[in-house]
């Protein structure tokens, strides 16, 4: 047997309320230390309120990852002190959380992975610590904002299966509208615990913080992986420490020695009744569709696995997709228009994500046009960022004199090989490359008109007749 990389995450997620969690102070941008009251500064002899719009997101949470919601999970105080966190303790769970034993599924390039989601807790967050020169600032805007943790088994044996995980789970808590997901924000931040484990003993973990995006998540997991190998390689042990990203130099720094549960005298908060699930938010329409789902019908379908990626992990763009293969666009050529040329030219005109422009009729208008041959791809590319602001792409063709229909394109193929007789005998005497010369006078011909693909096509036709 061998040792393998061993990854498990613990993942907080900020929940989209209007206000916190055991407060009405509100949430979102403000000048500093502007939403709090006695409550949510800690001050004692304060009684919490459970924010019903949050269990709602919550349960809503844990339906999207498949878990079994506790009917009666309990609320616990987690004590510590730390400046972010005046009263002395976090209200979060231990005991019985929220819901648990879920299961994420996701794609990594075509194939499926499964992981399993040990367990998700309703917490609140803490005040947000800046340290400068002179100091630290403390900002309670933070403090009491609802947040979702989720924590998965230690099923990940690579930083790209990482790295798809939290990019679908971010898309689909996203979509669902329980979050807003800004990494670089805070609003979802992901803590890896890493270890080189054997299949059946653990190995000792080390915990990384302090990561502002999903590739920084990726790069902390592969340094760490490699430094523990060395150690490991080295007859050295691995300490349980808790360690911090530097973005700037491209390592794991150490932080502390990692805490255990009983350091922190977890026991149930008095003043809160147990949180319960909302009911209503249980039914099984809810569960909305996921970028897995989405990406089981692209592949199925043959879409190549990069554009089947990029319009799995966009609802917008998924629905924009479906709606061009409706109206009679062709599953695979239309995914490639999509995710190419129109994703281009909406970023270049800051259109993202798609409005109504091109109307997906539209698209499947111009690829159909694309497929009889009426007009080449350069053509059709020119067209899309006219067609972005509302242009219709059969006008344009006839305003433009744009096509060159199917039989122009044998007149074509034909005066190509009269004007390059002598390529065109070698091509039949099996010289494959002197096609080029034939095509390089067709396309002259066409004034850069003609599909070069499909002109190669016609002139192999004719001469091979
Ligand atoms: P702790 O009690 O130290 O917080 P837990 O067992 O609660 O540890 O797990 C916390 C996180 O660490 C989970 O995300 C879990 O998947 C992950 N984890 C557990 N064992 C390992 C391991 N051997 N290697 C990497 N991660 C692990
Ligand atoms: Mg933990
Ligand atoms: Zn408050």
């Amino acid at each position: 047997m061998k040792l393998q990389p061993t990854i498990g995450l613990e993942i907080h997620v900020q929940l989209s309320t209007a206000t916190k969690m055991f407060c009405r102070c509100s949430v979102g941008e403000a000048a500093p230390n502007t939403h709090c009251c006695p409550t949510c500064l800690g001050l004692p002899g304060t009684l919490p309120v459970p924010n019903k719009g949050a269990l709602m997101l919550a349960t809503q949470a844990a339906n999207l990852l498949g878990c079994v919601i506790g009917i009666t999970s309990v609320a616990e105080r987690k004590s510590y002190s730390y400046p972010d966190l005046p009263k002395g303790y976090q209200i979060s769970q231990f005991s019985s959380p929220f819901a648990e034993k879920g299961v994420w599924k996701f794609h990594v390039g075509v194939e499926e992975r499964e992981v399993r989601i040990r367990r998700i807790q309703i917490e609140e967050d803490t005040a947000q610590m800046r340290v400068e020169k002179e100091g630290c600032r403390l900002d309670f805007n933070r403090s009491g904002i609802p947040l979702l943790e989720i924590v998965t088994e230690p099923d990940f044996t690579e930083s790209k299966e990482v790295g798809a995980f939290l990019r679908t789970i971010r898309a689909s808590l996203v979509d669902s509208g329980l979050t807003d997901g800004k990494m670089e924000a805070g609003s979802l931040r992901c803590e890896p615990n890493i270890s080189w484990s054997f299949p059946d003993k653990s190995g000792t973990k080390v915990e990384i913080k302090n990561l502002g995006s999903i590739r920084g998540v990726e790069r902390a997991i592969n340094w760490e992986l490699a430094y523990q190998k060395e150690t490991l390689d080295g007859g050295g042990k691995v300490e349980p420490v808790t360690k911090g990203w530097d973005e700037k130099s491209g390592r794991c720094i150490l932080q502390r020695r990692k805490e255990t549960a009983s350091d922190y005298r977890y026991f149930p908060e008095p003043d809160l009744p147990p949180l319960a699930p909302c009911i209503d938010e249980l039914q099984e329409e809810n569960r909305v569709h996921t970028p897995f789902q989405r990406g089981e019908k692209l592949l199925a379908m043959g879409v190549a696995e990069g554009f089947s990626w990029m319009l799995s992990l966009d609802l917008k763009l998924f629905q924009y997709w479906e709606e061009v293969v409706t109206l009679g666009g062709d599953p695979l050529q239309s995914a490639k228009w999509v995710a190419g040329p129109l994703v281009g030219a909406w970023r270049e005109a800051g259109l993202m994500p798609p409005g109504n422009c091109p109307n997906p009729r539209d698209l499947a208008t111009l690829l159909g046009l694309v497929e009889k041959g009426t007009i080449s791809k350069t053509v059709a590319k020119g067209l899309i960022p006219s067609m972005i602001t509302g242009a219709n792409p059969v006008t344009m063709v006839e305003e433009g004199g744009l096509a060159g229909g199917v039989e122009d394109l044998e007149r074509l193929a034909l005066l190509a090989i009269e004007e390059n007789p002598d390529a065109a005998q070698k091509f039949q005497s099996g010289k494959e490359g002197a096609i080029r010369a034939v095509l390089g006078t067709g396309m002259r011909l066409s004034r850069g008109k003609a599909d070069p693909q499909a002109l190669l096509e016609a002139i192999r036709i004719i001469l091979k007749a």
